[in-house]
């Protein structure tokens, strides 16, 4: 089975003793956007409560677990997501031994050989995933170390290859915040006044939903430690330079957080201002991709002069229509996503439009918009991704398809000029012209050096992992 993980974390521990529960379950339902297919919730001793599908759908269910089972320390999780069923024995946190839950965004990579290093020690089942082979792991060490949490990581680290936040309960209701030397993915420390909490959370939306304050992000590198609401921090490994995923700033995050620093809602607006300067077009309005385009397209009009319109909308009382084709699993629920986008046809017949997309990754969303913006009577449509052509996997925690099935990919391998690119994707998803992103420009966007960033994606450079690897697609790898 293949499994990828590429979710939304959240912990609290609270000082005077408050039912954190119902915080991590609005937490959690801030992160919705990260995973779509199921969630958990852990609380110290007992076996994880964990559920398919959104944390919206099992609310009375969330409201019996906070009633019944109240905790001063509890962690929760949102996953996405999974090729094949999606099955609850998958569902994080995930218990390991009776000693703590553990819960995972990110990707490891050489789980084999990990494996191999608990041959003789563990029967790890050939179902486990990423995060429990690591689960296994840890608990490997933290009896070779003597229960000691921060020697645990700085000998785990330099095994791990790939892309990693762990959030960990253990049974004596300690929390630990991990985040690997490179920083792929984010992680945010925040306080909640009313509980008296220490809350840990992927994004800073997910405090804000609660009323906490973000006081911090997690440095990549470092561990946190809270036990009975009192931190302690530890860095437990270096690296060179970080290597933030920049696809979280152009999609994946929520625009109202704040990443290492840069607001998303301001990276994506800087976005659209850069494709403003890379493409002079002659246009009547342009209208963003909902949801996670409308900032750029701001950007856009702003620099451009170029009207902003609403011209397409997301049905969000059809059973799909809310949620973020990208990150479903399946094409026939991506193209059913899709077709809740319904154009405003007052708005684009007899336009010529520009669309703003985050990213062109499949190609499958730009082609069913824009055959629905014709329908509708659009005159010509420009579309421009404030990402630049995504042509290889991600090996560090988001759920790219193989190469042979991203677009910017299969019109050609060997072609390097972006406008040649930009003419084949146009004819490939049957826009009259069709404007990526530059590195400069998407560096520029998210002020950030490209060189604190993750681009592998688009460049197939993968030195920011600890090995290249050797596979040239993910469903090589086996066991994940
Ligand atoms: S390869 Fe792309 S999607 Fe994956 S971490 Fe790097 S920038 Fe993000």
């Amino acid at each position: 089975m293949l499994i990828k993980e590429k979710c939304g974390l959240a912990a609290a521990s609270s000082q005077k003793e408050a039912n954190v529960l119902p915080l991590i379950v609005n937490m959690l339902r801030a992160l919705q956007h990260r995973g779509q297919e199921a969630w958990g919730l852990a609380v110290p001793g007992k076996e994880p409560w964990r559920m398919l599908g959104l944390v919206s759908e099992s609310l009375g269910k969330a409201a019996a677990i906070c009633a019944r089972s109240p905790s001063p320390y509890a962690i929760g999780h949102t996953r996405y997501s999974t090729v094949g069923r999606t099955v609850l024995e998958n569902v994080q946190p995930m218990m390991v031994g009776r000693e703590f839950a553990i819960a995972h965004n990110g990707t490891i990579s050489n789980t084999e050989e990990i494996v191999s290093r608990l041959s003789s020690y563990y029967d790890v089942p050939t179902w486990a995933s990423d995060t429990l082979i690591v689960g296994y792991r840890i608990h490997y060490l933290l009896s070779k170390f003597n229960g000691d949490w921060f020697k645990v990581f700085e000998e785990l680290a330099p095994e791990l290859n790939g892309a990693y936040c762990f959030i960990i309960l253990t049974k004596a209701g300690e929390v630990y915040a991990a985040r690997d030397e490179r920083g792929f993915r984010p992680l945010c420390l925040g306080w909640h006044d009313e509980t008296s909490s220490y809350v840990v959370a992927s994004e800073s939306c997910a405090l804000s939903v609660i009323g906490a304050q973000l006081i911090r992000d997690v440095k990549p590198g470092e561990i946190i430690r809270i036990k009975r609401g009192i931190i302690e921090t530890h860095m437990f490994a270096e690296s060179e330079r970080p290597a933030h995923c920049a696809f979280e700033y152009t999609y994946f995050a929520n625009p109202s957080s704040t990443l290492d620093g840069v607001s998303v809602y301001e990276a994506r607006k800087r976005l659209g201002y850069e494709l403003a300067r890379l493409y002079k077009i002659e246009a009547d309005i342009v209208i963003p991709v909902p949801d996670s385009a409308r900032p750029a397209a701001l950007g856009f009009s702003q620099v451009s002069g170029i009207p902003l319109e609403e011209g397409l909308m997301k049905d969000r009382y059809s059973k799909k229509g809310g949620l973020r084709s990208f990150i479903e699993p399946a094409l026939k629920d991506r193209l059913e996503i899709n077709r809740w986008v319904l154009p405003v046809e007052q708005t684009v017949r007899g336009k010529r439009v520009v669309l703003i997309d985050d990213s062109i990754v499949r190609g499958t969303s730009s082609r069913t918009i824009i055959k629905a913006l014709r329908k509708a009577g659009a005159k010509s449509i420009s579309l421009l991704s404030t990402y630049p052509p995504i042509r290889y996997p991600c090996f560090a925690g988001i759920d790219f398809p193989t190469k042979e099935e991203l677009v910017a990919h299969k019109i050609g391998s060997d072609v390097e000029d972006l406008a040649e690119i930009n003419k084949r994707v146009a004819e490939e998803v049957g826009a009259d012209f069709v404007g990526y992103n530059t590195l400069e420009g998407l560096a520029k966007g998210i002020c950030k050096p490209l060189t604190d960033l993750c681009t592998s994606c688009h460049t197939g450079n993968y030195s920011c992992l600890k090995k290249t690897p050797q596979y040239t697609q993910r469903m090589k790898k086996g066991r994940w």
